[in-house]
């Protein structure tokens, strides 16, 4: 490590091998050129590039989907069968009377047939949307009602657990095709193992436009319902240049991204970046559990790994050494996204693995990776990187009436992007104004608030809504977090602000200790002492509760709304994507 900058040993050539130079010449233009497209005038479609292109060309025997069942046992699927298989699939939505732009939901674990349903739809050019098997009824209900479920395609348990009893609410969903029925059930509740038989394996992709809506993602606000982002078929470009730029696709590579589809991340890169650029894609069915992560990597000899810091922190919290324990030596680049990814946990990587971590920023919105950190580039850590060639980021000033973007460096701001990148959202689902508001001129405003330092590189601040005001001082949760991560008994923590009369907020720290530490005054104090240390009196937490657990989202983000909420005894709100223990 020099000035606070990590080189990172290189296996192989970065296809992204100069950022500055190749940012001066990037267009769009040349990047579409490796897309295919349709046949002459008939446009962009994703499950064409993803699966079908492959199949009638050097790839068709390649494997593009292994799925790691709960018993280890694995099923492939080259892209010559996942063509085929995903042709059935269109071809009974046809049958079913499913017309372009119609919404065909997923509610499944990540078995084979979650990725068959996603690209059939896609070759439908109807309109894919995954939800998290774990949802209780109600965030199922809100998802399906609000987004007018033609199709959906869950196993009997589930529909037995949380959809039967929502059916006669939900008048627009006509069809429920059972992965794990074998026989006739009634017209609206089908076999899908029977409807896939006798399916035929042919199918001609409808003319798509690249406008036309292709994914549909709910994100959940902080306080409101959550809203349904669309997602247009052009996002295909930027999920073939993110893999190929980010995640470094070559040919031959095996790549693991442990997202689950029903977060953005899980479709985008656990779906769509990988099959787009030919490589081959491991899905694992079960949750995280550390022994059985590394063995995959191992096993599975993965080159590219795509992960999210809640999972790296658990990592980093057990005493196993991946690197002497387990046969990595396939493994070059290991990715984060999600949530801040703190320097302690970058380091992490080079001690555990040989390389540093590197953090991207993206979000449901924005379709794909924004930001992000290059294998040819140095690595700050604590850093998310620099914009993607061809996405201009920037920190702004925002008012009631406008808009600027500045050009000081260090200076804290909105995070904002210049409108137009191929996989920005075009709606919120029935919610005109809502996405309207998301937009001030040529900007699309992030809610996120960040840094850009003087060599260009991005640091997170925190979320807008999360922003504590103290003493005068804007201070964002992450850098409080970074620092009591930095302290030795320190697992996890959050930071809130808590109305107080004389200085506004106070700051407030939420902490999980790691194990073998004890929770009690004295732990307290030398953490608090270490947090005055680093940060100063006015920002250092003034308050310190030990907790077992932080309450996260299903895709592993920390709520901290919710803490504080419950912290005043406020309504908590939309709950629907909590992770409950
Ligand atoms: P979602 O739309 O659910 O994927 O959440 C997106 C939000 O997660 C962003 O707006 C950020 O607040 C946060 N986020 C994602 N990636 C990062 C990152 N690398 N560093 C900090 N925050 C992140």
């Amino acid at each position: 490590m020099k000035n606070g900058t990590i080189l990172i040993p290189l296996a192989v050539s970065p296809n992204l091998n100069d950022y500055d130079s190749f940012c001066q010449s990037f267009s769009w233009q040349e990047e579409k050129q490796s897309l295919d497209g349709l046949r002459e005038g008939k446009g962009l479609n994703i499950a064409y590039e993803a699966v079908e292109r492959h199949a009638a060309g050097e790839l068709k025997d390649t494997i593009a989907l292994r799925c790691i069942g709960k018993d280890r046992t694995c099923r492939d699927f080259t892209y010559n069968n996942l063509h085929k298989l995903s042709s059935r699939f269109a071809n009974i939505l046809t049958t079913l009377g499913v017309q372009k732009g119609e919404r065909v939901f997923v509610l499944a674990g990540r078995m084979p047939e979650l990725y068959i349903a996603a690209l059939g739809t896609l070759k439908r050019a109807a309109v894919f949307c995954p939800l998290f098997s774990v949802f209780g009824p109600e965030p199922v209900f809100q998802r399906l009602s609000k987004g007018d479920a033609k199709v959906l395609v869950t196993t009997k348990s589930l529909f037995e657990k949380k959809v039967r009893q929502l059916l006669e609410k939900l008048p627009s969903l006509q069809f429920i095709l059972l992965i794990d029925e074998e026989a006739y059930v009634s017209e609206k509740v089908r076999s899908l193992p029977r409807m896939m038989e006798e399916a035929y394996d042919e199918f001609s992709i409808p003319a798509t436009s690249p406008e036309d809506p292709a994914l549909l993602h709910f994100t959940s606000g902080t306080t409101g319902m959550p809203k349904g982002a669309l997602h247009v078929h052009e996002a295909v470009l930027m999920h073939y240049m993110t893999g190929k730029y980010v995640l470094d696709f070559h040919k031959g590579d095996v790549f693991w991204c442990t997202a689950d589809p029903g977060w953005v991340t899980g479709t985008s890169y656990g779906i769509i970046a990988p099959l787009v650029n030919g490589v081959t894609n491991i899905v694992d069915e079960e949750e995280f559990d550390a022994e059985r992560w590394y063995s995959i990597l191992e096993d599975q000899k993965v080159n590219i790994w795509y992960t999210a810091p809640t999972a790296i922190r658990r990592l980093m919290r057990m005493n196993i050494e991946p690197k002497k324990k387990f046969h990595l030596e396939h493994l070059r680049l290991i990715c984060s996204v999600g949530e801040p990814l703190h320097a302690e946990a970058v380091l992490w990587g080079k001690k555990a693995f040989g390389m540093p971590i590197l953090d991207n920023w993206w979000q449901t919105e924005t379709g794909g990776i924004m930001i992000a950190n290059y294998l040819s580039l140095k690595v700050k850590p604590g850093s998310m990187g620099k914009p993607l060639p061809g996405i201009e980021a920037g920190i702004a000033e925002i008012n009631d009436r406008e808009l600027k973007i500045t050009s000081q460096p260090e200076q804290q701001g909105h995070l904002v992007i210049k409108k137009g990148w191929p996989s920005m959202f075009h709606a919120y689902l029935h919610e005109e104004e809502r996405y309207n508001k998301c937009f001030r001129g040529d900007w699309y405003i992030t809610g996120d608030l960040a840094k850009k330092d003087a060599d260009g590189y991005y640091w997170f601040v925190g979320r807008a809504d999360d922003i504590i005001k103290t003493s005068g001082h804007m201070v964002g949760p992450f850098e409080v977090e970074a620092v009591l991560m930095d302290h030795p008994a320190v697992a996890e923590a959050a930071v809130i602000g808590k109305p107080e009369p004389v200085i506004g907020e106070l700051v407030k720290a939420f902490v999980v200790l790691k194990s073998g530490f004890i929770p009690d005054e004295a732990t307290q104090m030398d953490i608090m002492g270490h947090a005055r240390k680093y940060l100063g009196a006015a920002v250092a937490p003034k308050e310190i509760a030990f907790t077992e657990n932080l309450p996260k989202t299903k895709s592993g983000k920390i709520l901290r709304r919710l803490l504080k909420a419950r912290e005043l005894g406020l309504p908590e709100g939309d709950l629907s994507t909590l992770e409950r223990g």
